[in-house]
């Protein structure tokens, strides 16, 4: 008796962890299902043109970088799913060293991750070697903060820090399988140093790029959750849509 019931157990665990890859996503996205402002779903690869031209009138990606953060990432996720809105996190790899239980809590949220180097060098100043160790050593940090999550999980997303790179560089990031990321509606928010400021920052961008982009915002920055939160109110009154990603073959 009691060795069927282990037997249940283990093959019960089995199951939810040949389950668990998709779960959180899913679960993200049918808790979310229904909710007027969510936008569509944009499939991409690494042959495809650029995000920010694929994007509609009124249709934004929102982008996070350089987390996670020991206490603001985990403040932007319950805004993030207070909203239903999806996000794409690119994470350094020292910060996911640091905090791996953060990187695993935005997984558990739902959210894609994405590389952005080791400690946020300006990639081309390093030996062409160095950069593409840089950026192999910073997914894999990503990778062991999630192992225990999510064992299979691979990069498909990379950002540059400050977009800076080379041919070189771009064409080993789309070789290695991943996607490149820019954005054209940044909040500077390195910069304001109010929310109100951050978020006039983004709608201009916004406004200049006919009514769409990718926004980019740091999460372990001061101001940018409350940011957010104007944000997003701002842009939903605008009637702007929050759409998401996926990365086929
Ligand atoms: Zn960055």
């Amino acid at each position: 008796m009691i060795l069927t019931r282990i037997l249940a157990l283990s093959l019960f665990s089995i199951a939810l962890a040949a389950c668990s890859a998709e779960e959180p996503r899913a679960i993200a996205q049918k808790a979310c299902k229904g909710v007027a402002y969510r936008g569509r779903m944009i499939e991409i690869n690494t042959g495809s043109p650029r995000l920010e031209s694929l994007l509609k009138e009124k249709e934004v990606i929102l982008t996070f970088d350089d987390g996670p953060h020991p206490s603001r990432t985990e403040e932007m996720l319950s805004i993030l799913k207070e909203y239903c809105v999806p996000a794409v996190f690119f994470l350094r790899g020292d910060n996911a060293y640091r905090h791996p239980q953060k990187v695993r809590t935005i997984w558990e949220s739902g959210h894609l991750i994405g590389g952005h180097s080791v400690r946020h060098d300006h990639l081309p100043q390093l030996e062409f070697d160095e950069a593409t160790a840089d950026i192999d050593r910073g997914i894999q940090l990503i990778a062991d903060a999630l192992h225990e999550v999510d064992p299979k999980w691979e990069p498909k997303l990379f950002r540059f820090p400050y977009f800076d790179t080379t041919p070189e560089l771009s064409a080993y990031v789309k070789q290695r399988g991943l996607v490149e990321i820019g954005a054209n509606a940044s909040g500077k928010d390195w910069f304001h140093k109010t929310p109100e400021s951050i978020v006039n920052e983004v709608m201009t961008r916004l406004a200049a790029n006919k009514q769409s982009g990718v926004i980019l915002l740091h999460d372990p920055f001061e101001y940018t959750n409350e940011a957010i939160v104007l944000l997003l109110d701002e842009l939903i009154a605008q009637g702007y849509v929050f759409s998401d990603i996926t990365i086929t073959d």
